[in-house]
């Protein structure tokens, strides 16, 4: 028999993680499933069908797998936004605030070329900072952003919301 899972129902909530309070959305349950993780790969891709794409771009930690797999089924090349300190090339680096105090993130210099167009992708949207600096970065380097793609999106934080102030194509799975 055909399941009828989709894909919300591979997300597993973790109640006071990272701190008390936090309701955590763990995408790991999602990933971790055969049919769940290709079903929220094609539906992630599925806005985007026909648009000219050259780079997936995956935000640290959890778009990284996400970006990798997208990539891979587009055909097309993978750029890694990673945390402070990680990438070993030369970067531009972007502050932006989280709930207690900053991050920045960064991206290699060279990864993009002016012009080229790429698409976003993390696995949850929340206030929306993350991808904002994500943003900025490929903004800095000359990119034309067709589209910022979640699994996840809490629409009471906002971040769609910033996202499309900035002008931005936003697509979640669910909310
Ligand atoms: P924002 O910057 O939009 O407030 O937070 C989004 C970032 O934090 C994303 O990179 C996302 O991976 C992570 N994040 C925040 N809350 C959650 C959550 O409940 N579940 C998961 N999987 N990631 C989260």
């Amino acid at each position: 028999m055909k399941s009828s899972k989709s894909v919300r129902d591979y997300i597993r909530t973790i109640a006071d993680f990272p701190h008390e309070g936090i309701l955590f959305r763990d995408v790991t349950t999602l990933f971790a499933d055969p049919r769940g993780f290709r079903m929220a790969i094609d539906q992630m891709l599925h806005p985007y069908v026909g648009e000219r794409i050259d780079k997936v771009v995956g935000l640290e930690a959890r778009g990284l797998i996400l970006g990798g797999a997208i990539a891979h089924q587009l055909g097309i090349g993978f750029v890694p936004i990673r945390k402070k300190g990680k990438l070993p090339g030369t970067t531009i680096s972007q502050d932006y605030k989280l709930e207690y105090g900053e991050a920045i993130v960064e991206i290699h210099d060279d990864a993009i070329l002016p012009g080229e167009n790429v698409l976003v992708v993390d696995d949850l949207l929340a206030t929306g900072g993350t991808a904002e600096a994500g943003i900025k970065l490929l903004e800095r380097l000359g990119a034309n952003i067709v589209g910022c793609a979640f699994i996840v999106d809490l629409p009471e934080l906002g971040g769609r919301k910033l996202l499309e102030k900035l002008g931005m194509d936003v697509h979640a799975l669910c909310e």
